[in-house]
């Protein structure tokens, strides 16, 4: 739903709630930051009472300088976001109010204060939470590219197929593709597939374009930072799943559904198959799903992605685009290596 374009700063009972809620970390912030930042600029504990009271040029310099020296604490991320939107400086709020929205659970108190700020200037803009398992993921920008490794129909053995693998699960998981242990193809897998595979990372040009991400493919899982392996038949109904590594030097592993559901037809499938990879890069990239549903980042129902035979729109929305554009912005909890790394 669109909130009203009135910029939240001239509201300020709205605002002042805010504040009076968030005081108390930003006290605590203020016991962390004087160290570093008292030599050149004001402790968060002197720049509040500014932006409180518009002062926003008074206030930006030192806010910026606090939100850099502590990148994942959204109370300045927050603060930050008022005093660029105070300045007009909107592509800088809307960056800050969505690492806010992206990096914090949906009960977070900072986030609907978040929403309703980049509302008053952004009024379609959804970014959606990418918290998973209480912890948001990213890759290092050391680990660009990203080695890409796409097998040909390749599929796990039985015990390590499934959309949960413990951790000492995962590891044997890891040694089967890195040692570059035989393995089976899924028995409905085509060549077709793959193709379709290898074109759904196009979807997520955009984020190579704007300095994001990079990645290229290898021909072996030894070296792959995400290895996409196919399955006859997911758990769920799913038309494909992504598993984190729960440890340094191991990949993400991405699984892709090769039988065919009742009433579906090869051609769609096929389709369908791109779609879901572009998805799953999504995941790979550490994004959650979105509960919108035009976003790529929608799961669809009971996981089908789309509905039967309706041809699917890879294209990354605006919201899929800004809540990648925050994440790649800051460190996250987890932050990947590269496996060779
Ligand atoms: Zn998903």
């Amino acid at each position: 739903m669109l909130e009203s374009a009135r910029p939240p700063l001239h509201s300020t009972g709205n605002f002042c709630l805010c504040f009076c809620l968030y005081i108390g970390g930003i006290v605590s912030l203020f016991l962390l930051c004087v160290p570093v930042c008292r030599a050149q600029s004001l402790s968060a504990a002197e720049v509040l009472p500014l932006i409180q009271s518009r002062n926003y040029s008074q206030a930006y310099p030192s806010i910026k300088a606090l939100a850099e020296a502590s990148p994942k604490d959204m109370s300045l991320q927050y603060y930050l976001g008022l005093c660029a939107l105070g300045l007009k400086n909107y592509p800088l709020a809307e960056l800050a109010f969505c690492r806010v929205i992206v990096s914090r659970p949906a009960d977070d108190p900072f986030v609907p204060s978040a929403r309703k700020a980049l509302a008053s200037f952004r009024g379609t803009l959804n970014p959606y939470c990418t918290v998973q398992k209480k912890l948001t993921r990213r890759w290092s920008r050391s680990a660009m590219p990203l080695k890409i490794w796409v097998s040909e129909g390749l599929t796990l053995p039985a015990p390590y197929v499934g959309n949960i693998l413990t951790a000492p699960q995962y590891k044997e998981a890891t040694w089967i593709l890195q040692s570059l242990q035989p393995l089976a193809v899924a028995p409905s897998y085509k060549a077709e597939y793959r193709q379709s595979v290898l074109k759904a990372f196009h979807s997520w040009d955009w984020a190579v374009r704007d300095g994001l991400i990079s990645y290229v493919f290898v021909n072996n899982a030894r070296d792959a930072d995400i290895a996409v392996l196919f399955v006859e038949h997911p758990p769920e109904q799913a038309g494909g799943f992504t598993l984190y590594p729960y440890a340094p030097h191991q990949p993400c592993i991405v699984e892709i559904k090769c039988a065919l559901e009742r009433n579906w037809d090869e051609p769609s499938w096929i389709q369908q198959v791109e779609h879901i990879m572009a998805h799953e890069f999504g995941h790979a990239l550490g994004l959650a799903d979105s509960a919108t549903t035009t976003d790529l980042m929608y799961p669809g129902d009971n996981n089908t992605v789309h509905p039967l035979n309706e041809v699917p729109n890879n294209t990354c929305s605006a919201n899929d685009c800004a809540s990648l554009r925050a994440v790649y912005s800051m460190p996250a909890d987890a932050n990947w290596n590269s496996v060779r790394q």
